[in-house]
């Protein structure tokens, strides 16, 4: 039996506490501020099948399994409200095509739509070469998703730490002993780095290093007169647009490649950018004029911690009983159950899977930035 502490309370650690609730390990999960007080608070949690890699579409699938347990458990909702995915060139409308085909091909409930057919959900026909539809998008409420791993991980033993700040981890002979917590020292055999964007700070503790970067994630609520019916709106994967009720609309955009971001202070509050905010007004009049008639009521930004190729980087180190969760970009709502499992499977054989190794920190080895850091050699594809 080994003694584990999860240091960070979002939907990555709260997910890895849960899934690891009726092992043989004593399980302390230490969160600085309230559970789910960091990114995963600004989410706007939809899942989505988007995937470069088969691989990657086998991982979502594990998710989903994870959350459709959760709905079945409780009464959180999934809000199925469709995606509609649009193509502005006709370069963008052959990958849309290929995407299509890739998710039919898994069984991928979606379809390529004309720009009329777009029409019906505010898009300007005239501004689009067309679109992909995949009505059983949806999104749900990932506090209460938060608070069901928290709740059933303590009734089975987890120790939960809110307000518990992790200011040290502790190593000798290379290998971790524990955590200094404002509340005293804490002894484990393995720590888990699941603080999303302080992540980093934590990684520095040991001397881990990793590329992870952060990106501003910027949402503005708009508010309509009447019930808009939209489903989520993704303009070619840039600006997005996430139902919120049945008049609000959430405004967003995905992140910047990894090349174009840096660091950001994950404990300062970041402000709507100006350029942010033109360029929704922008992509509203020129893309989706259904959306014109609304004002904006309330704006928040969350960081996202983003690695070089997108995908999470899970697993051991090169510091014994060091163990990374981290790197979500923007698909950590998405992707926890699976993360969760994998690193719960992992604890529990002792065994690196192959999913595990697909997503290992060693695949960045020798990036720039990086020190030559363990996890098992890979990485592979899982089958
Ligand atoms: C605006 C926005 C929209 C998004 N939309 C989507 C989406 O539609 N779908 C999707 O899948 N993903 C989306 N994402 C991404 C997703 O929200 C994140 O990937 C996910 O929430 C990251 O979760 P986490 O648990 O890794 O990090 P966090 O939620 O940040 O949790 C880390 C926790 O660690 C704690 N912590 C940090 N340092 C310490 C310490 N030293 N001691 C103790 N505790 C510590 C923090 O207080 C925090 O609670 C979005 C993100 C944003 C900001």
């Amino acid at each position: 039996m080994s003694s584990i502490v999860v240091v960070g309370g979002g939907i990555i650690g709260t997910g890895i506490a849960y899934y690891l609730r009726d092992s043989d390990h004593r399980v302390t999960l230490v969160e600085k501020n309230q559970l789910g007080s960091g990114t995963s608070r600004y989410s706007t949690a939809m899942f989505g099948w988007h995937f470069p890699h088969p691989a990657d579409y086998l991982f979502r699938r594990r998710s989903w399994a994870g959350w459709r347990d959760v709905l079945e458990q409780t009464d959180l909702e999934h809000h199925t409200v469709g995606n509609v995915r649009v193509a502005r060139s006709q370069e963008a409308l052959s990958e849309l095509r290929e995407t299509v085909a890739v998710q039919q091909s898994y069984g991928i409930e979606t379809r390529m739509i004309s720009p009329e057919e777009a029409a019906e959900y505010g898009i300007d026909p005239d501004a689009i070469e067309g679109a992909m539809h995949s009505p059983r998008e949806g999104y749900v409420n990932q506090q209460g998703f938060m608070e069901f791993y928290a709740e059933r991980a303590q009734e089975h033993g987890v120790e939960v730490l809110t307000g518990t700040e992790v200011h040290d981890v502790t190593t000798e002979d290379g290998a971790v002993t524990g955590v200094e917590t404002e509340a005293g020292h804490i002894d484990a055999d393995v720590v888990v780095n699941a603080a999303g964007p302080w992540s980093p700070r934590l990684n520095d503790m040991v001397e881990v290093s990793l590329p992870l970067k952060h990106s501003r994630a910027q949402i503005m609520v708009l508010q309509a007169d009447a019930p808009h019916g939209f489903p989520f709106i993704d303009l070619e994967g840039d600006h997005y647009f996430r139902p919120e009720s049945e008049t609000k609309m959430l405004a967003g955009r995905h992140g910047p490649p990894f090349h174009q971001i840096g660091e950001l202070d994950p404990d300062h509050a970041h402000d709507i950018q100006e350029e942010f905010r033109l360029s929704v007004i922008d992509q509203i009049e020129t893309v989706v004029p259904g959306l014109q008639e609304t004002e904006v009521i309330n704006d928040w930004v969350g960081i996202r911690t983003v690695t070089p190729d997108g995908r999470p980087v899970l697993g051991p180190t090169s510091v014994e009983g060091f163990v990374v969760a981290t790197g979500m970009s923007g698909s950590g709502v998405s992707q926890h159950a699976a993360v969760a499992k994998t690193l719960s499977q992992y604890f529990r054989t002792g065994e690196a899977s192959d999913t595990l190794r697909y997503h290992a920190p060693s695949r960045f080895r020798g990036q720039s930035g990086t020190e030559a850091q363990l996890g098992p050699t890979g990485p592979t594809h899982p089958q």
